[in-house]
């Protein structure tokens, strides 16, 4: 066959959502770069980064955008949503406010998006377990009654972050095939 120069069989247009400072942009920089910063407000200008995955066998490639701090002013420009497949839904495990937001930023992306896409619901920064506020259990529950996976993760050790982005991943790809 003729040589298009497409080393994937498909790429997928991921969000990342949630308040400000929640470890958006160190998520993103963990699974593409495997990097992590202690300041990350203004330091990313990037709009998005590549990853690829290898699910089932097929080549996968992710194209996963940041918000770059526009969630601050609580509007995220369309473009930011247009063609995406899947989204992760981030909160801090710190921080209740940012777990009370979750529901308007999933209908953010609802209202964005025509068909329903698969999200995952991802509370972060769980090294910080002595000043954890959100339980696993609370977080299951709004999982479920959102029709969500749940994943723990932190940006700062590396873990679930993997796991947390091929969960996502792995729901966008079986409802293609
Ligand atoms: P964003 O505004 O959602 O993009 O959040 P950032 O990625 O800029 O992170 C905000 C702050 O939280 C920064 O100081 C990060 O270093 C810190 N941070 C992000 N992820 C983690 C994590 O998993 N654990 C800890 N302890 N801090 C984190
Ligand atoms: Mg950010």
């Amino acid at each position: 066959s003729r040589n298009t120069g497409v080393d994937y069989d498909f790429i997928f247009k991921l969000v990342l959502t949630g308040d400000s400072s929640v470890g958006k942009s160190n998520l993103l920089l963990r699974f593409t770069r495997n990097e992590f910063r202690l300041d990350t407000q203004s330091t990313i200008g990037v709009e998005f980064a590549y990853k690829q995955l290898n699910i089932d066998g097929r080549k996968i490639k992710t194209q996963v955008w940041d918000t770059a701090g526009q969630e601050r002013f609580k509007t995220v420009i369309p473009q930011f949503y247009r063609g995406s497949e899947g989204a992760l839904c981030v909160f801090d495990l710190t921080k209740p406010d940012s777990f009370d937001h979750i529901v308007s930023w999933i209908e953010e992306v609802q209202r964005h998006t025509s068909t329903e896409i698969p999200m995952i619901l991802v509370g972060n920064k769980s090294d910080l377990v002595e000043q954890r506020k959100i339980s696993k259990d609370q977080a299951m529950m709004l999982a479920k009654q959102q029709n969500m996976s749940y994943m723990e993760t932190s940006a700062m050790n590396s873990t679930n972050v993997e796991q947390a982005f091929t969960t996502l991943v792995t729901a966008i790809y079986y409802r293609k095939v």
